[in-house]
Formats: C-alpha cells, sequence, structure tokens
C-alpha cells in the first residue's frame, strides 16, 4: 500500500450552472435538443453582436463560492481568451483571468483511509472559482468508415464555473472524495446537477509526485490529465499517471524534473487505462488575454452577498457536525451517509427521531432498511411510500422484536402500504408476552436441552444462544433483551 512517493494532485473542475438561459444571450441551455437548434447571432459569434450578461449565473456563482468560503471581489471584470478552434465560432472564449470573483477557498473533505469506518476531515484548499462560458462540441464520425465530423454549436455560451484546487489533493481516494463532496455540496445548493453523463461535470487532474532523493525532495514535470469523464477515471488516471511519472524519474532522475520540463497535457485512454501525454501546455500568455471590451465589469454589493448566502442553505459540512451533536449525537460515519443522501434524507431522518428519540437507532434503521430499499426501487425519499410519521410507528411497534421479524413486518407495510399494527397482525407477529409465560417456555428450553445447559456451565457461553434461539422460534415476535434477562437467571439456577 505504501508507496515510493508522494502523490501531489490539483484538480481543475468545471461544472454547468442551473441557468435556463445562456451567459450572454437568452438561448436556452436545455440538454438533448436537436444540434444547432439553441444559437443566435450572440453565441454564434455573428459581427457586430453584444453580449449580455445573464445575472443569475453570476448568482449562482457568487453562492457556489461562498459555500467553497472563498473571498468574494467586489469588483470583477471579464476577458477574451483568443485561440482558434473549430467549436468556438468566436475565435475567443469570455473568461475571468486576473480578476476572478473569487479565490482562497477551501472545502472540508473526509481523508480517512477507510471513509466507510471512520471520518478524517481535511481541507482541500481552492485557488479560484471564475465564470466563463462553455465552448461547442465536435462530434466526430466513430463508426471507422471515415465519415464527416460535425458541429454542435447548443453549448456555446453556457455558463461554466471553474473551480480550481490547491496542489492538496494526495491520493485517488482523496481525489474522490473531493468531487463527491463538491458534487454534494453544488447539488445541495442548486447551483449545478453536476452530471457527468451529460457534461454537465468535468474533471482536469494536474499530476506530479515528490520522490525522496539523495537526502532531498525531487518533484517531477507536472501533467495535466484531460477530460476526465468518471470518479472512477479521475482515481485511476491519477495512480497510473503517478506511476508512469515514477517510472520516468528512475531512468533519468537528474532532468525529470518539475523546474526543467514545461508542463504537458495528456489525455486518459479509458480502455487501455494508460494516460497518453500529449503536448506541451500553453502558457497564459499564449492565449493574448485582454479585459472584454464589451461587457461592464461587476460590482457585488454586500446586500447581493447576503442574498447568495440565504440562498446556501445548511451545507454539507456543517450538517455532517450537527448530526454528530445532541440531540442526535450520531458517529461521524453516520452522520457522514446520511449527509451523503441529501437534504431530504437528514429532513426524514429528524422527523423520525424527533418522534422515536434515539438518534442512533433510528441511523441504524434507516440504513439497514429504507436506503437499501430506496436504491432497489430507484426513489428519491421524498417518494418512499412510508413517510417518516409511519417509520417512526413502526420503530416504536417493533422495537423489542428480533431483526427478521423487524424485517418482514417492514416488507410487508411496503408491499401492503399498511400500517405497522396491522402488517405485525397479519403476520402474527406478536407484541405482548407475558413475562410467567415466557419465563416458563425458557425453563422449558433448558429442561429440553440438557447438552447446551451442560456445555454452558463447562464455560462455553455460546451455548446459551442455542437455548435462546429454542425459545424465539417458538415465541415469534418475542423481545430479545426479556428473553436474554429470564435465561441468565433461569441458567444461573439449572
Ligand atoms: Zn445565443
Amino acid at each position: 500500500m505504501s508507496l515510493p512517493y508522494k502523490i501531489v494532485v490539483g484538480l481543475e473542475v468545471h461544472v454547468q450552472l442551473l441557468t435556463k438561459s445562456k451567459l450572454f444571450c437568452g438561448c436556452s441551455t436545455r440538454f438533448g435538443a436537436p444540434p444547432n437548434s439553441q444559437v443566435c447571432p450572440v453565441c454564434l459569434g455573428m459581427p457586430g453582436v453584444l453580449p449580455v450578461m445573464n445575472r443569475t449565473a453570476f448568482e449562482l456563482s457568487v453562492r457556489a463560492a461562498l459555500a467553497l468560503n472563498c473571498q468574494i471581489a467586489s469588483f470583477t471584470k471579464w476577458d477574451r481568451k483568443n485561440y482558434y478552434y473549430p467549436d468556438l465560432p468566436k475565435n475567443y472564449q469570455i473568461s475571468q483571468y486576473d480578476l476572478p470573483f473569487s479565490s482562497e477557498g477551501w472545502l472540508e473533505i473526509n481523508a480517512a483511509a477507510d471513509p466507510k469506518k471512520e471520518y478524517k476531515p481535511k481541507r482541500i484548499g481552492i485557488i479560484r472559482a471564475h465564470l466563463e462560458e462553455d465552448a461547442g462540441k465536435n462530434l466526430h464520425d466513430e463508426s471507422g468508415r471515415g465519415g464527416d465530423s460535425k458541429i454542435d454549436l447548443n453549448r456555446t455560451g453556457t455558463p461554466l464555473l471553474e473551480i480550481v484546487s490547491k496542489p492538496e489533493i494526495n491520493s485517488p481516494e482523496e481525489a474522490k472524495a473531493y468531487l463527491e463532496e463538491l458534487r454534494l455540496m453544488l447539488r445541495e445548493i442548486g447551483v449545478s446537477d453536476c452530471e457527468m453523463q451529460e457534461g454537465s461535470l468535468r474533471c482536469d487532474a494536474n499530476v506530479n509526485i515528490h520522490v525522496a532523493h539523495e537526502g532531498g525532495t525531487a518533484a517531477t514535470p507536472l501533467v495535466e490529465v484531460k477530460n476526465l469523464n468518471s470518479f472512477g477515471s479521475v482515481g485511476r488516471a491519477i495512480a497510473h499517471e503517478a506511476e508512469r511519472q515514477y517510472g520516468e524519474f528512475q531512468k533519468d532522475p537528474k532532468n525529470y524534473r518539475f523546474d526543467r520540463i514545461p508542463k504537458t497535457t495528456a489525455g486518459w485512454d479509458v480502455e487501455r487505462g494508460v494516460t497518453v501525454v500529449q503536448r506541451h501546455k500553453e502558457e497564459a500568455a499564449d492565449y493574448r488575454y485582454f479585459p472584454e471590451p464589451d461587457l461592464v465589469p461587476v460590482v457585488v454589493s454586500k446586500a447581493e452577498l447576503d442574498l447568495a448566502r440565504k440562498a446556501m442553505g445548511e451545507l454539507p459540512a456543517a450538517q455532517r457536525k450537527r448530526l454528530q451533536e445532541a440531540p442526535y449525537s450520531l458517529p461521524a460515519y453516520d452522520a457522514g451517509v446520511l449527509t451523503a443522501k441529501g437534504r431530504k434524507m437528514v429532513a426524514y431522518y429528524e422527523e423520525v427521531t424527533a418522534a422515536v428519540g434515539d438518534g442512533k437507532q433510528v441511523s441504524n434503521r434507516l440504513s439497514d432498511l429504507v436506503m437499501g430499499t430506496l436504491n432497489e426501487r430507484g426513489e428519491e425519499i421524498d417518494q418512499f411510500p412510508v413517510t417518516a410519521r409511519r417509520f417512526a410507528e413502526f420503530l416504536k411497534a417493533t422495537s423489542a422484536i428480533p431483526q427478521q421479524d423487524r424485517r418482514d413486518v417492514f416488507k410487508y407495510m411496503l408491499e401492503h402500504g399498511s400500517d405497522p399494527a396491522s402488517a405485525m397482525t397479519a403476520l402474527g407477529v406478536k407484541t405482548d408476552f407475558d413475562e410467567t409465560a415466557l419465563r416458563s417456555a425458557v425453563k422449558d428450553a433448558i429442561a429440553a436441552n440438557p447438552q447446551a445447559v451442560d456445555d454452558f456451565k463447562k464455560g462455553k457461553t455460546a451455548a446459551a444462544n442455542r437455548i435462546k434461539g429454542h425459545v424465539m422460534k417458538a415465541n415469534k415476535g418475542a423481545p430479545n433483551d426479556v428473553v436474554q434477562r429470564l435465561l441468565d437467571e433461569e441458567l444461573a439456577k439449572a
């Protein structure tokens, strides 16, 4: 597991904002429309047209930047990034260069070695977040018969938020955790749907490694792995690229260095699972940035910041923390699982806990019964037929019965839409056991299993479970703790 080098990664993430129209014109941003049906002279870059900024796009960006703990500039401007490419009809992209609207933030991730078992917070610094317009899409004939390439400009001018992290990500797992947290947060605050398949979240990874060498630390040249289209690809590409760089370094430790070789870009070959180094990266100077003359700079008022802060709502990190405190007092892992399922799941959990009282027990039952069922049914919690109120009734009614019986009751409720009491009646699960009757059932079981009693007396404590099994089988729904107590008492006398 331990690597002979340290992985150093900074991620550049582009997310499409959830606006109805594009950044500088009124064209729709709807995904999946016929090619070139959502274009106008402005986003096609016709001569003489003038862009007008979409204020909603700017507001969503500010909301995201605040959620990333960024400083928001009170004055920000637009710049032209000049380059020629078929999917960029204007020959420049309107972006932000030296005065981005936000900078210097951070995002907290779970950097635990086993995130299923624990929560270990780590802050990943954010260098900046800025707003820019997207380019179009080249459609190549992939039939292999050498057909034409086509261009769809529907996406041209769609608002993109670019979020650049500091190189503080040190493993493929941390990269995945960063992306998951970012996606969760941006979805929850309504900034982006972050659908990777639809291209509304795209990721580039800047990767190099630090190797202990001749008493010091050697850094390898930076490689930017472009257009990673799934979280899995991000992790695998980072691991592969780090290993590849280590190989290069071992061949030529003197020259394969960060300060000797300029940054290059690479693609990720999903099929072969390898990074393919492509070209030397353009420097900022190659793009001939200059201020966009057709757009006025943007001034951000305190009132706008307050509005954006309000629109943000409770962030996942705060929610996770709150769930670990009274009245819930959940372990960090449970709080993380609930939070990752979104605000609606947390609201459901809170409503059930308010009725039932035991926050940890509710969390266990939700993971055990509800979350898996939701996955199977492909449903969200707000579509789930068992409402929070009914789930609370169910937990109260079944608190003392064995786990398998509880599962059966829950399944019955789901299938028949019934309340817990009628489900239990239908299944013949009883909860009103009389202690005297249970005690005699325990005595009978002890009398009927002399071998188990003998084993128990010889110190094989597990033998008691065999006796208990007989009691439980004959008394479906009997409260586990009561049977255990009676058994302990009767075994002591036996
Ligand atoms: Zn347009």
